[in-house]
């Protein structure tokens, strides 16, 4: 009798799924034989539902104790080997280091909805690179803007075929105006067919990104380097290069960047110089375009390039030669929630120790953690101290507005940023504006009674909105709710509102009315909505489409544009003065990235920040601009106060229906924790209200336990912690918080 080859004998599957935090481990029947084996995901049900489960174990005979008829079928397998054990041990081992569940940390490494109850969703193909063809016709009797005409130039000056990355990635031609131009059947998109000859060459390195380079190859498999190279240095060419040593030695490369706004621009390089091979994995993908990367790591058997932003991290890419974490001191690559709250600087190191690969740091602003590690030997310093062809590093000027005002000019933008920005627009050239806060006020208070408008479910103010049409509403940015302008004051009875603080709506309004000649863009998470919401805007800017680029922080990180000339703050203010550990560290590297986006073509550049606090520290080292200084003297600081990074902290947060229940769960939670915190030698601070004490309704309370750098967080294992809060109290444990 003939048999398939690939069926085995009737087999019993310890499967993992779904039920509690935790996951439970039940056995299901394989009676078709299926080829399944441990590390593999397979389909079953549950308590009526759909699942996916991980197999743990094949067993040959039944287990003793069921009964054979209870014991249910798997329904499908839906893939296998997804999980090895090697990458299952750095699971467990991120999940003891945040004190979390190793299921849940399961869950949260996997793509969306991989392990758990099962959505159903399709999985898609990876989506197709493209290449542009054109023109398509005669073009002597079509009208064409000059936008149109260049794009078109552009296809014809690459022989006809360009491809779609490469056409946008120098920020030369918008996807609108192509868009446009496809509409009319100018130009066609087309699957993009790569020979080797179309990737772009690597370029030839200045003498410091040589010896950078040099030194990443000689490094130590498992160990880490920071490469701390000023704004426009040549970081991402030395990245490229890297990569590619790595892959010549057939070894997979990780490329992390912070946020999802600048992955368009680092895959549009990698991708220029890999071919369209390179996979992207963060979460503005769709969950099946996430799939489908998952699945093609796994599949692969030549090394991968990815580029991604924090979980991408979890990618299982075999022969892992080098990780690339790109702005390592961006607070983004910290996760706060859910559990597991891991920073994936972290997760990098324990794979690079794993793999053998090496981990690579790169900033213009090293974390304080990070500067530590170099000081103490952990971790190896690389250093490029000068912008690539030695352009200088753009002049920040202060305007002190306490000066503006005492000269009766009441205007939020001051009269040297007006001039400079008329300036900027006669020359044809480019700024940008930083403004902290998104919105057109930050709120409204009362005139009669002081009190401000606050969010009915939040201890926060209501932010103002304006829609195009000039209506106003309210919305709260931390439970997203709405409500039209209020009428009465909620306290007094008072009609009368006063409107504070300026948000980018209300600065845009401000500069269309100071300089009409101006044309402006708005950079901030109200504008870049929908999965390319950042790279349309983005590309819009770069192709010219407005003077002035007005956004938030996101406005500040990475973007490489060469007519911009010109980089603003307003308001600095805010940024500097919040009650937080880091808010020194933060702002100034926040100010220095953002500095950073002026003059980096062949035109000089300035930056502008308008502040009241001209002599304040972060403002100070701003303008002398040796971030150095500022790391020596922050670094002193925290020696002597005992403090984060020569200390360490966990954060417990919970969250309850109820303020007083909440109160009382935190209370006993931190009876619990006392004894074993006293006898590690660490402190326990709290339990004491959130800094924002409701959120969306739920009263949220905090404990923070501080001990000793290195020492292990003095924490029993989650699931026992829960064991001491009543039902409908949540709890996250946060270790080495961000926000302190
Ligand atoms: P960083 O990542 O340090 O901010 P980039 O890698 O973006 O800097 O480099 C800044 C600019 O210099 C980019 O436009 C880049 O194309 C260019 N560049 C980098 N390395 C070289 C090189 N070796 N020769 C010429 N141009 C370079
Ligand atoms: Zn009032
Ligand atoms: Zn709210």
């Amino acid at each position: 009798m003939a048999t398939d080859p690939g069926a085995v004998p009737p087999n019993w599957l310890q499967v993992w799924v779904e039920a509690g935090r935790d996951g439970q481990i039940f056995t299901y029947a394989n009676p078709r034989g299926l080829a399944v084996a441990a590390g593999d995901l397979v389909q079953v049900r549950l308590r009526g539902r759909r699942q996916s489960g991980l197999v743990v174990q094949v067993l040959t005979a039944a287990p003793a104790d069921l009964a054979p008829d209870s014991i249910r079928p798997i329904e499908q397998l839906l893939q296998s080997a997804a999980v090895t054990p090697q990458w299952q041990a750095l699971i467990e081992q991120v999940a003891r280091n945040c004190h979390t569940s190793t299921f849940q940390t399961l869950k949260s490494a996997l793509p969306a909805a991989w392990l758990g109850q099962r959505r159903q969703q399709p999985v898609r193909a990876p989506r197709p690179q493209w290449q542009i063809e054109g023109p398509l016709a005669d073009l002597a009797d079509q009208r064409l803007t000059s936008a149109q005409a260049a794009l078109l130039d552009a296809v014809a000056a690459a022989g006809g075929t360009v491809p779609l990355a490469e056409l946008c990635a120098a920020g030369m031609h918008s996807r609108a105006v192509l868009a446009g131009l496809e509409r009319r059947q100018l130009v066609r998109r087309a699957p993009l067919a790569i020979g080797p000859q179309q990737l772009e060459a690597p370029r030839h390195l200045s003498p410091d990104q040589a010896k950078v380079l040099a030194a990443i190859s000689a490094a130590a498999p498992g160990s880490s380097l920071l490469l701390w190279g000023v704004t426009g240095s040549g970081k991402t060419e030395v990245y490229l290069q890297a990569a590619q040593q790595a892959l010549q030695q057939g070894r997979s490369v990780l490329l992390l960047s912070p946020e999802i706004g600048l992955i368009p621009q680092l895959l549009d390089r990698a991708r220029a110089r890999f071919g369209a091979a390179v996979l992207e994995y963060h979460s503005g993908l769709a969950d099946g375009d996430r799939v489908a990367s998952w699945r093609a790591a796994l599949a692969s058997a030549a090394p991968q390039v990815v580029v991604g932003t924090r979980s991408a991290v979890f990618l299982p890419l075999r022969q892992l030669g080098l990780i690339v974490l790109d702005e390592e001191h961006d607070s983004s690559y910290k996760q706060d929630s859910p559990m597991p709250c891991y920073h994936a600087r972290d997760v990098a190191r324990l794979r690079a120790a794993q793999d053998g690969a090496v981990l690579l740091l790169g900033t213009a602003t090293p974390s304080l953690e990070t500067w530590l590690a170099c000081r103490q030997g952990q971790t190896a310093l690389l250093e490029l101290p000068e912008r690539i062809g030695a352009r200088p590093l753009p002049p920040v000027r202060l305007v002190d507005m306490r000066q503006e005002l005492a000269a009766g000019h009441r205007r939020l933008l001051s009269r040297p940023l007006l001039e400079r920005l008329q300036g900027v627009k006669q020359r044809g050239e480019q700024a940008v504006v930083l403004v902290p806060r998104r919105g057109y006020r930050s709120f409204l208070s009362c005139r009669s009674c002081g009190t401000a408008v606050l969010c009915p479910n939040c201890d926060v103010a209501l932010t103002v909105h304006r829609s195009n049409g000039g209506q106003e509403w309210l919305r709260c940015h931390w439970c997203d709710h709405r409500q039209g302008c209020a009428d009465r004051c909620g306290a007094c009875g008072s009609s009368a509102f006063k409107p504070f603080g300026a948000g980018t709506q209300r600065v845009m309004e401000q500069l269309a009315e100071d300089l009409a000649e101006l044309r402006l863009l708005r950079f901030d998470r109200d504008s870049t909505r929908g999965r390319d919401g950042h790279r349309q805007l983005l590309d819009r800017f770069a192709a010219g489409e407005a003077d002035v680029l007005v956004g938030t922080q996101m406005l500040a990180k990475g973007m490489d544009l060469p007519r911009v000339t010109l980089a603003a703050v307003l308001a600095a203010d805010g940024l500097l003065h919040r009650p937080d550990l880091r808010a020194g560290e933060q702002s100034l590297q926040l100010l220095l990235q953002l500095a950073g986006r002026a003059g980096r073509g062949a035109l000089p550049g300035e930056v502008l920040v308008q502040t009241y606090s001209p002599e304040h520290p972060v403002i100070q080292h701003l303008v002398s601009g040796r971030y150095g200084a500022f790391l020596a003297e922050e670094l002193e600081l925290r020696r002597r106060g005992s403090l984060v990074p020569f200390a360490r902290a966990c954060l417990l947060r919970l969250a309850g229906p109820a303020a007083s229940a909440t109160a009382t769960a935190a209370a006993a939670l931190a009876a619990r924790l006392q004894p074993q915190v006293d006898a590690a030698g660490w402190c326990l601070i709290g339990p004491a209200p959130a800094p924002v004490a409701r959120v969306a309704g739920r009263s949220r309370w905090q404990l923070l336990l501080h001990g000793p750098a290195g020492s292990p967080i003095p924490l029993p294992q989650e699931a026992e912690l829960r064991t001491c809060l009543p039902a409908g109290v949540g709890l996250a444990i946060d270790p080495d918080p961000l926000a302190l």
